[in-house]
């Protein structure tokens, strides 16, 4: 059986005919992650007990019993995330040892719903970057060719997927750790609205644009997660109440008067050609498909990636301040208090996490408060502006995800200017709190491609309806890495 393509709704619909049951599902995915995780890097652990898990369920879906949305299908997490008892550590020395002494919400949504957490994914260390290169746990490779970086932050729990060796997994995305990465393995990346997804449990990177979101092979995969892990939660007061949910079953495909926003700011040079013109195919299909096409204009597009890059480190810098080696994690002595902080912080960090501080804490001192961080906000509100104006004109706006495809591991790791710029197609949906969606449309040298299309807060639906609308007339999301 070739578990490699298969998507949650297949596995879920073998399962309940009795074709498939979860510990042959399971098992499947363990030898694949066996034989290829060595090369990918993308679990730093699997959990000992899923094989005993799936059996639990299959023995439970047996005699009938109710064993959730998601009952005995496997899913990666983040190491971002905390499950009681696993280690977790963002990919950072400084959280050696630790433990998740309790559940993120998302993790016990998915844990009622039957999933199966079959491991941690690995990732850049804190959530900063786009390569997945810096992690304490050695770098990711791209399964489309293993010189390439995955993208990131999320880097293991897309080329996870990628790899054929879970269905999904769960990413975080804060400027587009989820979707660029998604974008560079050639599979679905799902950044929620802010405020859909709990963060309870997430380690905050910078906590005004920070969400956590499913990658998937397709986009009603993406739906089917999505609606497991959103609403509102006690734990977490930027969490919303919802009046709508995803209703995955039911995604109507028919694009016919739908408009979409093509912004011209979006199409400049520094893009490559090939990717340009993948996505300008997608478009045409689109179109075929019924959509309407619309030139847009986001005025203030040029400024997002400079205010992502004052906004994020300023946060940043005060939520990593909680690091100080007493009561977990990395500790390193010293004569006092302070040399021990000093020591810690200076020895269990690694170069972009320190960098990242330091920008922050610069940002928000007396005297640069109002020349950089009060500015940042008021771009970001102008920002937040244009996208406010521009889907009240179409229902939603496509861009590429990522400026080029999946780079060589190595290329730009130091020269973080350039590692920055990879950003600048999916920071601005952060900073204006929208949904965005990452979907496979092509490739450029045998490296995915990956479309992007952003909507109006809340309405993750019609992104679903433009993404399952594309994958049912294309095929570049069943193609698999060799
Ligand atoms: N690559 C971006 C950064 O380095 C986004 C990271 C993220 O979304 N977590 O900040």
């Amino acid at each position: 059986m070739d578990v490699s393509t298969m998507t949650i709704k297949e596995a879920l619909e073998k399962m309940n005919s009795g074709d498939l049951t979860s510990e042959e599902l399971v098992k499947s995915y363990l030898d694949r992650i066996e034989a290829g995780n060595e090369h990918v890097n993308a679990f730093v652990f699997v959990a000992e007990d899923v094989l005993e898990q799936a059996r639990e369920i299959d023995k439970r879906r047996a005699v009938g019993e109710d064993v959730g949305v998601l009952g005995g299908i496997p899913i990666a997490v983040k190491d971002n995330m905390l499950v009681e008892g696993w280690g977790s550590a963002s990919g950072s020395q400084i959280l050696e040892g630790h433990k998740g002494a309790y559940n993120a919400t998302v993790i016990d949504r998915l844990k009622n719903a039957g999933a199966i957490l079959m491991g941690r994914a690995n990732m850049d260390e804190f959530a900063m970057g786009s390569s997945t290169e810096s992690s304490h746990f050695g770098a990711t490779t791209n399964p489309w060719d293993k010189t390439k970086v995955p993208g990131g932050s999320s880097g293991g729990s897309a080329a996870a997927v990628a790899a054929g060796f879970v269905p999904v997994a769960l990413g975080s995305d804060t400027g587009g750790s989820i979707r660029q990465p998604a974008s560079l393995c050639g599979v679905v990346g799902l950044k929620p609205t802010y405020g859909r997804v709990s963060r309870y449990g997430l380690m905050a990177m910078a906590s005004s644009l920070d969400q956590i979101g499913p990658i998937t092979r397709s986009v009603e995969d993406a739906a089917i997660v999505l609606e497991v892990i959103e609403g509102k939660d006690p734990h977490d007061g930027t969490s919303v109440e919802l009046s709508n949910t995803t209703v995955p079953a039911l995604i109507d495909k028919d694009l016919t008067g739908m408009k979409l926003g093509l912004p011209k700011e979006y199409f400049v040079d520094g893009m490559d050609e090939g990717v340009k013109a993948a996505v300008m195919e997608a478009v045409e299909e689109l179109k075929r498909a019924g959509a309407e096409i619309i030139d847009i204009s986001l005025p203030h597009a040029q400024y997002a990636l400079a205010a992502y890059y004052i906004i994020m480190p300023a946060e940043a810098s005060s939520n990593l301040g909680r690091f100080d080696g007493l009561r977990y994690g990395y500790h390193s002595n010293g004569e006092n208090l302070q040399e021990s902080y000093a020591r810690t912080r200076g020895e269990g960090f690694g170069p972009e996490v320190k960098r990242r501080i330091m920008l922050g804490s610069y940002t928000l001192s007396a005297g640069y408060y109002d020349a950089y961080y009060r500015k940042a906000l008021k771009v970001r509100s102008l920002i937040k502006k244009d996208f406010d104006e521009a889907l009240k004109e179409v229902d939603a706006i496509v861009t590429p995800t990522s400026p080029s495809v999946a780079w060589g591991i190595g290329e730009k790791f130091n020269d973080p200017l350039t590692m920055y710029l990879s950003d600048i197609y999916t920071i601005s949906a952060n900073l204006a709190t929208i949904p965005a969606l990452s979907v496979p449309c092509g490739f450029v040298k045998n490296l995915p491609v990956g479309l992007q299309f952003m909507g109006r807060p809340f309405d993750e639906y019609t992104l679903f309806k433009l993404g399952a609308a594309y994958q049912e007339r294309t095929d570049w999301h069943t193609k698999t890495p060799s």
